[in-house]
C-alpha cells in the first residue's frame, strides 16, 4: 500500500515516529493509502529546515522565484491527469471537476504569484520638499500554512504560492483527510528544482501536527483555511503569540433571486451553486431566498433540474455528483437532513444516502437534497452543513430577505439575482459579505480580494492581499535637508 512522505528540507521523509494514519477512499470506503502521523518532533525538524532556508531564499532575486515557480506550475500541467485522478480519489469529487477546475486552479496560482510577485510594488510619500517617506515591503520568516479537504491542491497552493513568491519559506499542512496530492506536489517541487528548506510538507492530524505548527515560536505567520471553530482555537492560541494570522472560515451564504431576474440562467446556476462538488465548496449558496411571486415556479424548475443531477461513481463521466468526502462528514450532514425534517422542513427531493453499485457499493453518497418549509432562523438555516443540501424560502420584500441573508454568525459570499441595476448595487452593498457575485456564481478573478466578515474569517486572500499579508511593510522616513 502506498505510503505517503512528508517534505521536509527538500527530501521525501518518514516521520520520526514511523507511525501513519488510514487514507479512506470515500467513493468506496476502502484503506488505500497511508499518510505520516506527524507529530512536534516532525513540525520542529520542518520549522529549522525552512529557518536555515529563509536566509537565501529572501535574497533570492524574485525573477528567480518566479522561475522555479513558474517550473512548478509546468509540472503540474505536464501531471494534470495524475493530478486530477489523485484528487478525484482522495476527495470523492468527480473526475471531470478535479480536471477542469481543481488542477488547472493549483498551476493557475503558482503562475499567478510568480508574476505578481515581478509587479508588487511598495510606496513612498513625500509630504513636502523637506522629507520623503519610502516603504519597504519584507519576507516575514517561517509562514505556516494549514488547509483543509474540499478544493485539496487548490487551497494548499492558494497559500503556498503568495508565501514563496513575497520570499518566505513555509511548513504547510494539508488536510489528513486529503492529504495526496500534496504528496506528488512535494515530488514536483523536488523536480522543478525549489531550493531545499523552501517549502516543507508535514502530513497529519490538526489537533497535533497543525497544532505544533500554529503554537511554534518560529513561525509568525498563519494562513489557514477551515472550519469556524477550528479558526477560533487557532486565534486563541496566535493571538497572544502576536502572530499575523488570515482566516479564512465558514459560510452559510444567501442565494437571492428576485421575480425579474434571467429565470432559466438563475435556476440554472443555482442548481450549480448549491451542489458543486457535492455542496462542498465554502462560496456554495446554502440558503436560497425567492421573491413570493415566483416562489412555486422556481421551486418546481430547481427540483426538475435537481433530478438530472446523477449521482455516480466519481471516475465515469456520467458523474454530476461524486462522494462526500468521508464517513463522519457524511454522518454529519445526514444528522442535519434529520434536524431539517425535526424542525418541520419538507424534503421537496433527495434526503436519503445512495447506494452506487459495483466498486462504490461502500461509498459515501447523499442524493441531492432540497428542503423547503425552514424558516430563515432555525438552525438548519443557520448553521454550516457543507454538503449536497439546499434550502429554500420565499421573501416578500428586499428589506426582508436583506434581513434573512445576513441573520447567520456568517458573511462569506453571496449570490443576488435581479435584472434591475439599482436593486443589484443597493442589496449587494447592504449584504454583509466579502464576496457579492450578481447574476453569477463562482466567478474567479485571482487579483481580487477574497475572504469573509464576521464569522467568516479575518483577513484576505487573493492579489496584492496575500503579498501584503505574507511581507512586512516598514516606513522609512529621510530628511532631504
Ligand atoms: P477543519 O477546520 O477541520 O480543518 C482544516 C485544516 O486545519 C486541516 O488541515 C486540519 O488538519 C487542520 N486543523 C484542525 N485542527 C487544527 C488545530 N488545532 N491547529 C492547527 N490545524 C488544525 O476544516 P475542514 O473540515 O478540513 O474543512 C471544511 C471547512 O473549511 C468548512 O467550514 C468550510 O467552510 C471551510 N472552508 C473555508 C474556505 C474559505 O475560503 N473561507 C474555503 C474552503 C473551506
Amino acid at each position: 500500500m502506498q505510503k505517503i512522505k512528508n517534505y521536509i528540507n527538500g527530501e521525501l521523509v518518514e516521520p520520526i515516529s514511523k507511525s501513519y494514519l488510514d487514507n479512506v477512499n470515500p467513493s468506496t470506503g476502502e484503506v488505500y493509502s497511508q499518510i505520516p502521523d506527524s507529530d512536534k518532533e516532525d513540525v520542529e525538524i520542518a520549522v529549522q529546515s525552512a529557518k536555515a532556508a529563509f536566509k537565501s531564499w529572501s535574497e533570492t532575486s524574485i525573477t528567480d522565484r518566479a522561475k522555479v515557480m513558474n517550473r512548478i506550475a509546468d509540472l503540474i500541467d505536464k501531471n494534470h491527469e495524475k493530478l486530477a485522478m489523485a484528487e478525484s480519489v482522495d476527495n470523492g469529487k468527480p473526475l471531470k471537476l478535479a480536471k477542469k477546475v481543481d488542477i488547472p486552479r493549483a498551476a493557475a496560482n503558482m503562475r499567478f504569484y510568480a508574476t505578481g510577485i515581478e509587479h508588487f510594488a511598495s510606496e513612498s510619500h513625500q509630504p513636502n520638499t523637506e522629507y520623503i517617506n519610502y516603504t519597504t515591503r519584507t519576507p516575514i520568516g517561517v509562514a505556516g500554512c494549514i488547509s483543509p479537504w474540499n478544493l485539496p491542491l487548490y487551497l494548499f497552493t492558494w497559500k503556498i504560492a503568495p508565501a514563496i513568491a513575497a520570499g518566505n519559506t513555509v511548513v504547510a499542512k494539508p488536510s489528513e483527510i486529503t492529504p495526496m496530492t500534496a504528496f506528488l506536489f512535494s515530488e514536483l517541487c523536488i523536480e522543478a528544482g525549489l531550493p531545499a528548506g523552501v517549502l516543507n510538507i508535514v502530513h497529519g492530524l490538526g489537533a497535533k501536527a497543525g497544532q505544533a505548527i500554529i503554537e511554534h515560536k518560529d513561525v509568525p505567520v498563519i494562513s489557514f483555511t477551515g472550519g469556524t471553530s477550528t479558526g477560533k482555537s487557532i486565534a486563541a492560541t496566535a493571538a497572544p503569540m502576536f502572530k499575523k494570522l488570515s482566516l479564512e472560515l465558514g459560510g452559510k451564504n444567501p442565494n437571492v433571486i428576485f421575480a425579474d431576474c434571467d429565470f432559466d440562467k438563475a435556476v440554472k446556476t443555482s442548481v450549480t451553486s448549491s451542489f458543486a462538488n457535492q455542496g462542498q465548496i465554502c462560496l456554495c449558496g446554502s440558503r436560497i431566498m425567492v421573491e413570493r411571486s415566483i416562489y412555486e415556479k422556481f421551486v418546481s424548475a430547481f427540483v426538475k433540474e435537481v433530478k438530472n443531477l446523477k449521482v455516480a461513481d466519481p471516475l465515469t463521466d456520467e458523474a454530476k455528483v461524486g462522494a462526500v468526502v468521508s464517513e463522519p462528514h457524511m454522518n454529519k450532514v445526514m444528522s442535519y437532513i434529520e434536524l431539517a425534517k425535526k424542525e418541520g422542513g419538507e424534503v421537496l427531493i433527495g434526503g436519503s444516502r445512495i447506494n452506487v453499485d459495483g466498486r462504490c457499493e461502500n461509498g459515501y453518497f447523499i442524493a441531492p437534497t432540497v428542503i423547503t418549509n425552514l424558516s430563515h432562523d432555525c438552525r438548519t438555516n443557520q448553521e454550516e452543513i457543507f454538503g449536497p443540501v439546499v434550502t429554500i424560502m420565499p421573501f416578500d420584500t428586499e428589506e426582508e430577505v436583506i434581513e434573512f441573508a445576513n441573520s447567520t454568525a456568517y458573511g462569506l459570499a453571496a449570490t443576488i439575482w435581479t435584472e434591475n441595476l439599482k436593486r443589484a448595487h443597493r442589496v449587494a452593498h447592504n449584504i454583509k459579505s466579502g464576496i457579492i457575485w450578481v447574476n453569477c456564481w463562482l466567478v474567479r478573478d485571482l487579483r481580487t480580494p477574497f475572504g469573509g466578515m464576521k464569522q467568516s474569517g479575518v483577513g484576505r486572500e487573493g492579489g496584492w492581499e496575500a503579498l501584503r499579508f505574507f511581507t512586512e511593510p516598514k516606513n522609512i522616513c529621510i530628511a532631504l535637508k
